[in-house]
């Protein structure tokens, strides 16, 4: 099976915690197995996208003693590509505001809501950008994650270009996994509900599904999940060892010490 893996950080500030415990349980799920680990940058928002949060995360991964395979990849620099892939899917323009679908779905503020299907019929709408939306047919999805078991959904239609021109976070994604060849994607739990779309995309554009292992997030001391702003509020590789059940009150911890330790198959939060 491959199990190659990656981390894919936005460079839209430096790396807190709850990241970079996230990025080394990536790591450790790659490399125990001993497969290929790969560093992607997800740089598509040119408005909050960084070259200097680039490098301090980089410097933090490299810090905290991980290493990756291969070239650094950028998203921002696989616009084609992504171009390419939107290209061979069923899509529709789409000219709705939040506003209007959140009223269309008749849902109360906050929160996603799944597309009403405003657009899929139209032709030609207000002279304004459009996103480009999937015509997903209320296809119904699933797939298996390890720590999570196993997930059902429907998948609505969603943005795979948004309207100031940028591809989408699951467009990107999808792509970009596939054609580095990734077997095992580890990453934040709070991405779980996004992988619906990415394996309806992935069985409309050809790709194999990977494996999956959504992971808890680093909460703060309210609760809350921290957020890039927050930045490092300190914590050290010991207590992400600790908080992950890898290492004793105290003990000093490398990350070769936390591979020789780590068993994907048995480990749970
Ligand atoms: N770029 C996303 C983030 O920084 C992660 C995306 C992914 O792992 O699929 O939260």
């Amino acid at each position: 099976m491959n199990a190659d893996g990656r981390y894919a950080p936005s460079p839209s500030g430096p790396l807190h915690v709850g990241n970079l415990r996230t990025a080394l349980l990536a790591w450790l799920f790659a490399r125990s197995q001993g497969a290929k680990f790969r560093l992607r940058i997800e740089d598509l928002d040119p408005q909050r996208s960084r070259l200097e949060h680039e490098a301090g995360q980089l410097a933090d991964l490299r810090a905290l003693g991980l290493d990756w395979d291969g070239p650094v990849v950028r998203q921002s620099e696989r616009r084609e590509r992504h171009r390419q892939a939107l290209e061979q899917l069923p899509t529709y323009p789409c000219w709705c505001t939040r506003a209007e679908i959140r009223e269309a779905a008749r849902a109360p503020h906050g929160g996603e809501v799944p597309y009403p299907g405003t657009c899929r019929r139209r032709k030609d709408g207000p002279g304004r950008p459009a996103a480009i939306r999937l015509d997903a047919q209320r296809a119904s999805v699933r797939f298996t994650d390890r720590l999570h078991g196993h997930k059902e959904a429907t998948v609505d239609d969603f943005v795979l270009w948004r309207k100031d021109d940028v591809p989408s976070y699951n467009l990107a994604v999808t792509v970009d996994d596939a054609d580095t060849g990734i077997g095992e994607v580890v990453r934040g739990e709070d991405l779980l509900q996004t992988t619906p779309r990415q394996v309806l995309l992935q069985r409309l554009l050809g790709f194999e599904t990977p494996s999956y292992a959504h992971v808890p997030l680093v909460l703060g001391a309210d609760g809350r999940r921290l957020a890039k702003r927050d930045g490092d509020p300190g914590a050290s590789p010991q207590w992400m060892a600790e908080s992950l059940g890898l290492a004793e009150p105290g003990e000093s911890v490398t990350p070769e010490l936390l591979l020789s330790r780590f068993d994907p198959l048995g480990w749970r939060p």
